[in-house]
């Protein structure tokens, strides 16, 4: 499936459940607005993340793991679960076990890799993370770049990088290597 049709996607399920607020804090209104089952479950397991589960006769079921910290890596968690769902993807047996949800590894499934980018676009929808990230900058900091911004790993720009990102995981309710992440694909800046 191509990132433009998972894209919309996600785009769909915030307009239609969206009205206001931050896409994280909806997760559940929208969860129950589809009908689908959740719960999160105590588990040993150190890699056991989330799960969706289809079985005949019942509606599909998000299980996420119930002390997953911090909370933008839940509502990660849960919102790639969710695509999941949204997009379809085929089931192995009765379930889709999620035990390694790690957005920067590419080797994961196709599958995994198009419920993280559909999470990623849900959480920090196109235009409101554009839009927020760029009214902290009157202007190009990096005229040169092919980027908006172009991160520095020292100085102030740094220090700008890092009361940006605090600010704004704060507000999406994400981990900062989601929003890092996002806003590499939305050419606004530099992987560091
Ligand atoms: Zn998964």
């Amino acid at each position: 499936m191509d990132k433009v049709k998972i894209e919309n996607a996600a785009l769909n399920i915030y307009t239609e459940h969206i009205k206001r607020g931050t896409p994280a804090k909806s997760l559940a209104k929208i969860i129950k607005a589809e009908s689908l089952w959740f719960s999160e479950i105590k588990s040993d397991s150190n890699s056991f993340l989330g799960a969706l589960v289809k079985v005949p006769d019942y509606p599909p079921h998000i299980i996420v793991r119930n002390n997953i910290t911090p909370s933008g890596r839940k509502n990660f968690t849960i919102a790639h679960e969710l695509g999941h769902y949204i997009l379809g993807h085929n089931l192995y047996n009765t379930s889709i076990f999620c035990n390694n949800i790690n957005e920067e590894d590419e080797t994961i499934s196709k599958q995994e890799n198009e419920a993280n980018y559909f999470a990623r676009c849900f959480l920090l929808p196109h235009d409101r993370i554009i839009k927020e990230f760029t009214n902290w900058f009157r202007y190009r900091v990096s005229q040169t770049s092919n980027v908006f911004l172009k991160i520095e790993t020292q100085g102030s720009k740094w220090q700008l990088w890092k009361a940006v990102s605090g600010n704004l995981t704060k507000k999406f309710a994400v981990s900062e290597i989601t929003l890092k992440i996002r806003l590499i694909e939305l050419k606004l800046i530099n992987n560091f």
